[in-house]
């Protein structure tokens, strides 16, 4: 019986020496006492130089030879530290790490009562490239759900999300806004002119100029067909009309090269202010009669809607 038990204990050894996952038994005060070959090719140490060796020095000599598990620090000392407490914190802990070549494994730290500790590791290299590749591919899914597909602005659903957000912060604070819509003048004239192709380079270009002119912060979106919309935060009356001057004679200034022709395009500017509690619907609608009468008093204008309270 007992010569059988011994017979099974050899067999797992053996197994735990073939195996691909790594096994290595720490103990109480954390000297590494015995390790499978796996284990120690995570370390990238022949056994000779790690049986026997403290836990923190192990870690030490990765950090100091940049071979084995990635260290993200400026300081091995507080790194340890950090780890020392994690250590045996639980009788089973699982936690992924990265090595300093790319591999990524699942450790496991099974502790027993009086301190000694069996770490396990499995190489999961192969499912972190899947789970990375899925994460990249639905960060993709979002920007695309996000982005106007031809101007490769924000779209409108997530203009609208972001310009809501923006009215509820403002609100509370109690700061100026400025919502434009922004329409070309005579736009259908240039598709029907030069062709619905042209009329795209002319939204794309038009989006690229608006976009470079505003500051980083500036909300900016393609609300439908060719009408755009800007938000400005913590602005005052002046300063939006100065915004959107700019704008409109940096468009009407400019000259654009569509298909071997030069066209001259301009914009209207409807201005919606607010200072407290406002919804985008509001402003949405207070910012097209401004724009209705920008377009009824001669196009290539900036009006502000004339019911706004004054900033
Ligand atoms: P106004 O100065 O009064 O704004 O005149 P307009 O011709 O610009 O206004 P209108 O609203 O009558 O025409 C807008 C045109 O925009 C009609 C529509 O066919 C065109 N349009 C809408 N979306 C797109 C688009 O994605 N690409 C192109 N090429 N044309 C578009
Ligand atoms: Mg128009
Ligand atoms: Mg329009």
């Amino acid at each position: 019986m007992e010569n059988s038990f011994k017979h099974h204990a050899d067999k797992l050894a053996e197994f735990a020496d073939a195996s691909r996952d790594g096994y290595a038994i720490f103990s109480a005060d954390d000297i590494l006492l015995c390790a499978n070959k796996a284990f120690l090719e995570v370390f990238y140490h022949p056994e000779a130089e790690l049986i026997g060796k403290r836990f923190a020095d192990i870690m030490r000599t990765a950090f100091r030879t940049r071979k084995g598990p990635r260290i993200d620090a400026d300081n091995i000392d507080s790194w340890l530290s950090r780890v020392q407490q994690l250590r045996r914190s639980r009788d089973f802990r699982l936690f992924e790490v990265d090595l300093v070549d790319g591999r990524w494994f699942l450790f496991s730290e099974q502790t027993l009562p009086d301190g000694e500790m069996l770490l396990q590791t499995k190489d999961i290299t192969k499912q972190k490239i899947v789970e990375q590749h899925l994460n990249e591919h639905s960060r993709k899914l979002a920007d695309l759900a996000l982005t106007d597909e031809l101007t490769q602005i924000a779209n409108r659903r997530s203009f609208v999300a972001s310009v809501q957000a923006e009215i509820t912060r403002c609100s509370r604070l109690h700061c100026g806004m400025a919502f434009f819509l922004l329409d070309i003048d005579h736009f259908k004239s240039i598709n029907d002119t030069y062709g619905h192709q042209a009329g795209d380079e002319v939204l794309r270009q038009i989006a690229r100029l608006v976009k470079s002119t505003l500051r980083e912060y500036d909300i900016f979106g393609r609300i439908g067909g060719e009408e755009f919309g800007i938000f400005l935060s913590e602005t005052t009356r002046a300063t939006a009309l100065e915004v959107a001057e700019r704008l409109r004679q940096q468009v009407a200034e400019e000259t654009l090269y569509i298909e071997g022709n030069t066209l001259g395009i301009t914009i209207s500017v409807g201005i919606a202010l607010a200072r407290d509690k406002t919804s985008f619907e509001q402003l949405y609608a207070d910012a097209d009669a401004a724009l209705y009468q920008a377009k009824h008093s001669g196009r290539n204008r900036v009006v502000v809607a004339e019911y706004c309270v004054i900033l």
